[in-house]
């Protein structure tokens, strides 16, 4: 499914619809350069999953957990890590395997241990339609209804 949006605000409720049907031990990725409006998309993630913390980039960190929502929400950002035992460390398998919902930017970097089964989230620019221009694909929900739950 591809969401063209416009402006921040249409990203950040594209990101609050999946984050009101995420469902119990879905992991979502999410990829695209920096400034695409990846912090902006999982703001509105957060949002819809009820969560009144503030959201920020977790770039020092590997990973930021949020648990105020429906469900708890873990974001990852694993740009910085340097192998696989790193996630070990954290313990990622209670988080992947568990109830709440995983967001994980620069998954690629840890594809080895990344389940099959998950949700990917690509954001791109298209400068020929604009600064402000998104074009969000997600793959691997084919139940989520883009006309839904604004
Ligand atoms: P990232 O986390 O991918 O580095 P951010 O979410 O921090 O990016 O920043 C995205 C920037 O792009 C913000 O300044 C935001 O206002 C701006 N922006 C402009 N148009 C959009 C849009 N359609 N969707 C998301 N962000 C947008
Ligand atoms: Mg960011």
């Amino acid at each position: 499914m591809i969401i063209e949006t416009r402006n921040p605000q249409e990203t950040f409720a594209v990101g609050r619809r999946l984050g009101e049907k995420a469902q119990p031990g879905q992991i979502y990725t999410l990829e695209g350069d920096l400034g695409v409006g990846k912090t902006v998309f999982t703001q509105g993630v957060a949002a819809g999953l009820g969560i009144t913390e503030a959201v920020s980039s977790p770039t020092f960190t590997i990973l930021q957990e949020y648990e105020s929502g429906r469900l708890p929400f873990y974001h990852f950002d694993v740009y910085r890590i340097g192998d696989i035992e790193e996630m070990e460390e954290i313990g990622y398998d209670d988080y992947f395997f568990g109830k709440g919902i995983c967001l994980i930017e620069w998954a690629n970097l840890i594809e080895e241990i990344l389940p099959q089964s998950h949700i990917s989230v690509t954001i791109e620019k298209d400068l020929n339609q604009g600064l402000d221009y998104r074009k969000i694909t997600i793959q691997g929900l084919e139940e989520f209804d883009k006309r839904e739950g604004d």
